[in-house]
């Protein structure tokens, strides 16, 4: 027999790190404690099959103890709760229905994951709260759904979790109402760019209450209760999801003297490795280093926990492997949009004061003549000096996965603006555009670092000095007509050579467009005839989607 490992959790991080210590190492004694019945499941897929999306609850289990056993050799104990850690006996206490025993260690590996905050709200406890975690939770709800039990939800919470039951539950027909304290859902994204997703939920009939939390839930009757809001709001429910966020699921570590953070996540180094000796950490349990800034942080992903699994493995079993930290590549359907995210986003890169520019263009999800286009709305922060790509947000109805997936590898690899307005992409034109929007991104924050096109921003309209700016719309008189930015002069693109003599050459000319491109070649013509001027980046879609209210 050889070494003997024990891995605490047995889903993403747990299960990942079990199989490939396996592949690596036949003579290792595994075991793999899971303190619920099921291990290997697809927490990813709960929410599509509460929204019955998933047919086949089978289909969320992706390996059962037994099929984990015979193909890995991995000695799986289900509703075995590990409750603490002797990391100098080397041992862990393990609670079981039956009993409580203590198991010996050479290698110990934590996956325990996350739990989902329960804040002591008065009311919390009511049995039409429910929060969505793993099997057990998912097939909870699934049966009040079924039953009909409930006519009306509220969702507690904008984040994925929440998004993806507001969706699912609405496939359901269930009445929803989306309750998020912050301004905004989806946080990983800037506010302007979730404000798409605002009025997406809305028209798909999401009653959405921003910037107002929950105070109480009052009971009303058998299986009905009121929500309370700081507002003083009530909404009258059959069903709640609390989905504010998670928390590490680390109470049993606390007394080891495992190194952990004021957040309770577990500290590790670059391989993985706890302070304590053989004791390894992975998953959404663990502190990580966010790739673009270095700082600490707390990223909840399937990919980093599955990645971070399979590196532990290999130091377990000798294979110097390290770490390189988590860019929280992201992605979530919402109805018939997509957002997803890489890197860090403009509210972080102002908290950590990260220089950086930013740009936001609208390009094509594929060649706009072939049926189906739908515009990808892209933001982007990079470096002001060098160009490197710091951050990416991109909405869209399709094209959104393959676009941020580019983002990232470029983002992970160090490439600048530069680099992708150089990309050799895919092209035909049901998938794309012979110049890409990850190209045209890429174009657009070249000219703006090499000051072709120096650009002013949505939040700048504000602040309009009429005395010393004009403000100049180069869409036609039809489009002006359906909105425009107050104050602006209308003078068409084609137009704009022969009434140069409209503009005042004292004043600074501020452009915009519906996207940013004629604004851009308005640009190009009056800087050429001496003018001063800035064209609105991602123009008035991008303004109107940050001044959109719910
Ligand atoms: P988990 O997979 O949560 O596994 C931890 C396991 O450890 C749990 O089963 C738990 O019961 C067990 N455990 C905890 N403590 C003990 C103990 N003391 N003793 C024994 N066992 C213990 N991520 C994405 O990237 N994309 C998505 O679309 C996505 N969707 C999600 C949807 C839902 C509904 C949920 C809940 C999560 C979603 N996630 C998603 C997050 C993703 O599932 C996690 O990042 C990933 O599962 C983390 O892996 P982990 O091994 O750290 O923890």
């Amino acid at each position: 027999m050889g070494k003997k490992i024990l891995i605490v959790g047995g889903v993403a991080g747990g299960a990942s790190c079990a199989a490939r210590i396996r592949r690596l190492d036949e003579s290792a004694d595994i075991i793999m404690f899971e303190k619920g019945e099921y291990i290997s499941f697809a927490n990813c897929g709960l929410p599509y099959y509460i929204g019955d999306m998933i047919k086949d609850r089978e289909d969320l289990i992706i390996q059962t103890p037994q099929k984990f056993r015979d193909r890995f050799n991995v000695d799986v104990r289900t509703n075995s709760e590990v409750t603490s850690i002797d990391t100098a006996g080397k041992t862990v206490t393990v609670r079981t229905k039956e009993s409580t025993y203590k198991e010996r260690f050479d290698t110990l590996v934590l996956s325990p994951g996350t739990t989902p905050i329960r804040p002591p709200l008065p009311g919390i406890d009511s049995p039409i709260v429910f929060t969505l975690r793993n099997i057990p939770d998912t097939d909870r709800i699934r049966a009040y759904v079924d039953k009909k039990l409930a006519r009306r939800a509220v969702v507690i919470g904008g984040g994925f979790i929440g998004l993806e039951m507001a969706e699912n539950l609405r496939h359901r027909g269930l009445e929803i109402t989306l309750v998020e304290m912050l301004d905004q859902v989806f946080t990983p994204a800037d506010k302007e760019m979730a404000s798409i997703l605002h009025q997406h939920l809305t028209m798909n009939g999401v009653r959405l209450i921003l910037g107002d939390g929950v105070k109480e839930i009052i009971p009303t009757g058998d299986a009905c209760a009121e929500v309370v809001l700081n507002s003083s709001k009530r909404i009258p429910t059959e069903l709640i999801i609390l989905s504010i966020g998670v928390k590490p699921d680390t109470e049993f570590v606390k007394n080891s003297g495992i190194a952990m953070s004021d957040r309770g996540t577990i500290i590790v180094d670059g391989h993985m490795r706890t302070d304590k000796p053989d004791v390894y950490a992975v998953g959404d349990a663990v502190e990580v280093v966010d790739f673009v800034s270095g700082k600490k942080v707390h990223v909840p992903l399937a990919g980093p926990a599955n990645r971070q699994g399979r590196i532990a493995a290999d130091n377990i079993a000798g294979i110097d492997t390290v770490y390189k930290n988590t860019q929280g590549t992201a992605i979530c359907k919402i109805f018939d949009l997509t957002i997803a995210v890489t890197g860090i986003n403009e509210k972080n890169a102002k908290r950590w004061e990260i220089p950086f520019l930013k740009s936001y263009t609208h390009g094509s999800s594929h060649a706009s003549y072939y049926p189906g286009s739908f515009p990808l709305s892209i933001k982007i922060l990079f470096d002001p000096k060098s160009g490197k790509l710091l951050g990416t947000q991109i909405i869209g109805k399709e094209g959104v996965d393959k676009r941020i997936d580019i983002f990232a590898t470029a983002l992970r690899h160090g490439l600048t603006v530069y680099d992708l307005a150089e990309l050799e992409l895919a092209y035909a034109p049901p998938y794309g555009s012979a110049k890409d929007p990850v190209n045209i991104a890429g174009f657009v924050a070249q000219n703006i670092l090499e000051g072709r096109m120096p650009v002013f921003y949505a939040e700048d309209v504000a602040s309009i000095d009429h005395a010393t700016q004009q403000i100049l719309d180069v869409r036609s008189t039809v489009e002006h007509k359906q909105g425009a930015i107050d104050n602006s002069l209308c003078i068409p693109i084609d137009e704009l050579r022969a009434r140069l003599n409209e503009l005042n050459i004292e004043k600074e000319i501020l452009v915009y467009c519906q996207v940013g491109l004629r604004g851009y070649l308005a640009t190009r013509i009056l800087a050429q005839h001496g003018f001063h001027v800035k064209n609105l980046s991602g123009g008035y879609k991008t303004f109107f989607d940050s001044r959109r209210n719910v």
